[in-house]
């Protein structure tokens, strides 16, 4: 049986933060390289995950916060660029669903000034640097070397549509993950079983969250703490994780008492992911890097 592998490449949410990079997950089954959302700094985790750029087989997008896609033109430019992880000769796969036509038109013209450069005066293929795009619906949106990728239509709020999880299935092993979803049926009935289940989650101090218009519209894009211990409880993963975890100011709760919210459900452990975390999913799923340890 073969393993997946996951490295989280960034955890962090759209408020910049030096230590998680936006959200970006990199999936290795069966050969392939899959990358999960391109947000900032997606393409510096990449080198130092040591990752090439250019064997990176397709991109998968979730939904179009700027969180979640930001590091694209970065991704494409450098990937050509002739280092020892890039030189990539080929365009990039990338799958999502509809509205992905205005992003790859975007770079694919944003890139012109440097490619007619590089082409004359590097020799680079005309074919390199270049998004190519497949758009998806629910369902099953990629199958490849026993590699299924499953996007699970989620519940960002009614006005950010679409919008998608994925579940990763490779020889028996599965790998799920939220990106961003309030509490969604939908999720939890595609989810249950999985290996690995990766949510993201959202708190904010109490009395903020009673008194201001603007935090309860954030807030309400996402799951609360106590919500998804009840996610949790109904998927039952063999490893629950935290990711794209918001405290939103002021005087937010502490991840200690986001878990402590989970625990009333969900007693099993949960872990906050880090940017560079590895997981292996085989016989059993083992934390294999710890990642960069930097506080929330
Ligand atoms: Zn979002
Ligand atoms: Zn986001």
């Amino acid at each position: 049986m073969g393993d997946i592998n996951v490295t989280f490449l960034g955890t962090g949410i759209p408020i910049p933060n030096p230590n998680r990079a936006g959200t970006a997950t990199l999936i290795e089954a069966g050969g392939l390289t899959l990358l999960f959302d391109a947000g900032r700094g997606v393409t510096t985790r990449l080198i130092q995950a040591g990752i090439k750029l250019s064997e990176i087989d397709a991109i998968f997008m979730s939904h179009y916060h700027s969180d979640h896609y930001s590091g694209l033109l970065d991704l494409v430019m450098t990937a050509a660029v002739p280092f020892p992880l890039g030189h990539r000769e080929s365009s990039f796969p990338i799958y999502g669903p509809p509205g992905l036509e205005d992003i790859t038109e975007g770079v694919n013209r944003a890139v012109q000034p440097d490619l007619k450069i590089r082409i004359l005066d590097e020799k680079i293929p005309a074919g390199s640097m270049r998004l190519d795009p497949h758009i998806y619906e629910e369902g099953v949106v990629f199958d490849q070397k026993g590699v299924r990728v499953t996007a699970i239509e989620v519940d960002h709020g009614d006005l950010v549509k679409p919008a998608f999880g994925f579940r990763v299935d490779f020889q028996g092993r599965s790998f799920v993950h939220s990106h961003d979803t309030k509490y969604c049926r939908n999720l939890i009935d595609q989810s249950r079983g999985a290996d690995v289940f990766v949510h993201e989650v959202a708190a904010a101090n109490p009395e903020a969250l009673a008194n201001s218009p603007k935090i309860q519209r954030i807030i309400g894009h996402h799951i609360t703490p106590d919500l998804l211990g009840e996610v949790f409880a109904e998927v039952r993963p063999k490893l629950a994780l935290l990711t794209h975890i918001i405290r939103y100011p002021p005087d937010p709760p502490t991840l200690d008492d986001m878990l402590a919210d989970i625990s009333q459900s969900y007693t099993e452990e949960v872990v906050a992911a880090r940017d560079l975390m590895r997981l292996r999913i085989g016989e059993t799923v083992e934390i294999i890097d710890e990642g960069i340890l930097a506080p929330l």
